[in-house]
C-alpha cells in the first residue's frame, strides 16, 4: 500500500490499537497485499501501537508475530468445513501462540452458526480466546447468523468484524444484535457510516466497539478519519481507537501496548 508519509488528518496522535487488519497476498478479485515489515512501517506513521492480523494460511500470521512481537498480534484463522481445524485450533491455542480464533463465513463458504463450528467455539471458550467473525455479506456471514452462534455459546467473546460491513440494513443490524446480546462486541472497518459507530457507541455500549483497519483492504487514513468523524468526543474516541480492545484483549493490565 502507498504511504507518503504525510498526515491529511486530525487527531492522528492519538493512541489507537488496530483490531483487524490482514498481513500477506490476497489473489484473485482482492488484489491487496501487505508484508509484515511494510505494516509496522505505516502503523508508526499513524501511530497505530499494535494490531491483530490474521491470513488464510496461519504460517503467515504466526511468522509476522514472531518477526514483530508485541506489535502484530496473531489470530488462529480456522476452516471449519475442514476435517482437520478442530484438531489444528487446539494446537495453536494450547501452545498458547494464537490471540484468537479468526471465522470468515464468506471466504470458507459456511453459515456463521453452521454446526461445523462449533468445536472451534467449544475450544475458545476452553482458552478464554475471543472469537472474530467476518460480517457483511450473504448468504453465509449475516449478523443474524452471527448472533445466533454467539446465542449458541453465551461464554464465548464473539467480534462482530465489520458490523454489518457495506449495507445499511446488516448494519443496522448489527448494532440491534449486539444490543440484545452482551457477548458480542463489534469492530468498525470498512463500515462507511461514521454516524454508525457513534449510535453504537452509545446504544450497544461504550466499552462494546472497537476500531479496525482492515489493511490492505482498506487504507489507515480513509479508516481513522470515518472514526474521527463519527461524532465522539475525544475521551469516547480513545475508549473506540484503544482503550475498549486493549481492556478486551487484557492488554491494558500488562500497561498498555508497547510504544510504536
Ligand atoms: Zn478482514
Amino acid at each position: 500500500m502507498a504511504g507518503n508519509g504525510r498526515r491529511l488528518f486530525g487527531k492522528s496522535e492519538m493512541r489507537k490499537i488496530d483490531a483487524h487488519a490482514h498481513v500477506g497476498e490476497f489473489g484473485s478479485w482482492c488484489g491487496v497485499a501487505i508484508t509484515a515489515a511494510e505494516m509496522a512501517r505505516e502503523m508508526g506513521l499513524y501511530g497505530i501501537e499494535r494490531a491483530i492480523v490474521s491470513y488464510p494460511d496461519n504460517r503467515v500470521a504466526l511468522d509476522a508475530q514472531e518477526c514483530f512481537p508485541g506489535k502484530l498480534c496473531a489470530l488462529a484463522w480456522m476452516n471449519p468445513t475442514l476435517p482437520s481445524a478442530a484438531d489444528e485450533f487446539r494446537y495453536l491455542s494450547g501452545k498458547g501462540s494464537v490471540s484468537g480464533l479468526k471465522l470468515h463465513p464468506l471466504f470458507n463458504a459456511y453459515t456463521a452458526n453452521d454446526e461445523c463450528v462449533f468445536p472451534l467455539m467449544e475450544e475458545a471458550v476452553l482458552r478464554d480466546l475471543p472469537v472474530f467473525v467476518h460480517s457483511g455479506h450473504p448468504p453465509f456471514s449475516l449478523p443474524w447468523s452471527i448472533g445466533q452462534l454467539a446465542r449458541e455459546f453465551p461464554k464465548a467473546r464473539v467480534v462482530m468484524v465489520h458490523m454489518g460491513h457495506g449495507h445499511g440494513v446488516y448494519i443496522q443490524a448489527a448494532i440491534d444484535v449486539a444490543r440484545t446480546l452482551d457477548n458480542v462486541w463489534l469492530e468498525n472497518s470498512g463500515m462507511p457510516m461514521h454516524t454508525k459507530i457513534a449510535e453504537a457507541y452509545r446504544r450497544v455500549g461504550s466499552g462494546r466497539i472497537f476500531w479496525g483497519s482492515d489493511v490492505p483492504f482498506h487504507h489507515y487514513a480513509v479508516e481513522i478519519l470515518r472514526t474521527e468523524v463519527s461524532g465522539l468526543d475525544r475521551v469516547q474516541l480513545e475508549d473506540v481507537f484503544y482503550w475498549n480492545i486493549a481492556k478486551f484483549m487484557g492488554w491494558e493490565r500488562q500497561g498498555g501496548a508497547p510504544a510504536a
